[in-house]
């Protein structure tokens, strides 16, 4: 009796943490917590970003401290900050560029997805100077996020290893004109937290990290991937106009047999993204039917932005899940309590007897802690696995929709 975890129904009630008998393996629910950590939910994020990353490339990259250099760590933990990055914010844009010896150089273009950084970034070499321009690179930077939509959230992610920046003039000025134009400067450091790192992310709504070891940089990108929070007075609200395309396989019937089905014939056509890419499969534009190769994209005919719905849905993840643990012990069915327990939770929780999405019952084999997760929003059940896959790949509760 001791380990039944008894319920209140004030308590259920208040917080709808609500649970009934679904058997989960210690995997699913270390599963559950780590797509639950990334889950930053109660804040409106901001769905169109576009996030400008300065790489620094001085002669301080050429250090060990991060295995096998600071550079080669940065471009390997690049790899992933880029899938995730579009993974993440879907109708976002992202640009490198490179600090050297005072100057700033661009190396990709503001995009959407785009291989183009990936061959950029493994070209990078560490220069033999240790001289960087903290003013210089963010000017740049600065021009190139002016030309950007005002509704879209203009940032920049600055990669520093060098301890000092040479700056010609001064750096208040630059400061000030990104205050004013509203650009989020964040900096991770692999170094030190500068002075000037510190005044220029506080000013700007940034943030200043430092970058101890690996798992720490990695963690940080991470967190530079996520959609960041809502900030209305730093974008101007407007309608932006999406379109949701059906994607067409081109194909012809073909009898060449009387005696025999048809047969299909593909036709490749060309795209309207590309100067010679032929393919039979296309993403057809709901405004001007222009034929498209993929999508998160902006339509090559008509500019207009190409997204599937669950595309959409990552910018807005669903809420966590609450999660409790039941205990049910062969004694109770014994002597009456398992059946009364049990018959007590489902009126609570009105008949739902089963998972509200793959339809598993909520019944185990006794002597066994069983979970059930409850969207906070729609009160629906679920089990771990249904709970798991709505966060980590479906982005949408299937009753809240
Ligand atoms: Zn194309
Ligand atoms: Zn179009
Ligand atoms: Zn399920
Ligand atoms: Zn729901």
């Amino acid at each position: 009796m001791e380990d039944f975890e008894y319920w209140n129904i004030d308590n259920l009630a208040k917080t709808i943490e609500t649970q009934l008998n679904v058997e989960a393996t210690n995997e699913l629910l270390e599963l559950k917590n780590e797509v639950d950590k990334q889950l930053d939910f109660g804040e409106r994020k901001t769905m169109i970003r576009y996030l400008y990353t300065i790489v620094d490339t001085s002669a301080s990259m050429k250090l060990k401290d991060l295995k096998p250099s600071r550079l080669a760590c940065t471009f390997e933990l690049l790899k992933t900050f880029i899938e995730n990055f579009y993974d993440k914010n879907p109708l976002s844009h992202l640009g490198f560029g490179i600090m050297k010896e005072t100057k700033m150089s661009q190396l990709s273009d503001l995009a959407q997805y785009s291989r183009e950084h990936h061959t950029k970034l493994s070209q990078l070499k560490e220069s033999d100077s240790n001289e960087i321009s903290l003013k210089n690179s963010l000017e740049i930077a600065m021009e190139l996020l002016k030309q950007t939509p005002l509704y879209a959230s203009k940032e920049i992610l600055i990669i520093l290893s060098a301890n000092s920046s040479s700056d010609p003039g001064d750096i208040n000025e630059t400061i000030e004109e990104l205050k004013r134009l509203k650009i989020k400067v964040s900096i991770i450091a692999l170094s030190c937290k500068m002075f000037v790192c510190k005044k220029i992310t506080e000013n700007t709504n940034g943030t200043l990290d430092l970058a101890t070891n690996k798992e720490r940089f990695r963690d940080l990108l991470i967190k530079y991937a996520n959609p960041s929070v809502l900030n209305l007075d730093a974008i101007q609200v407007t309608l932006v106009p999406i379109g949701f395309p059906a994607k067409r396989t081109e194909e012809i019937k073909v009898i060449k047999n009387p005696n025999k089905p048809a047969e299909s014939l593909f036709v490749k056509t060309l795209c309207s993204c590309h100067d010679s890419k032929m393919d039979s499969q296309h993403y057809i534009c709901p405004r001007c039917k222009g034929r498209n190769c993929d999508i998160p994209a902006k339509c090559g005919i008509c500019n207009l932005n190409l997204i599937s719905a669950s595309l959409l849905a990552r910018s807005d993840p669903v809420p966590k899940f609450s999660l409790i643990r039941v205990f049910l012990h062969d004694e109770m069915r014994e002597n009456g309590r398992y059946e009364y327990e049990t018959m007590h939770l489902q009126e609570l929780l009105g008949i739902q007897t089963k998972c509200s999405s793959c339809s598993e019952p909520f019944e185990g084999s006794l002597k066994t802690v069983k979970h059930v997760s409850c969207c906070p929003t729609c009160k629906s059940f679920f089990c771990l696995k249904c709970d798991v896959y709505i966060h980590d790949s479906l982005f949408n509760c299937p009753e809240c929709i």
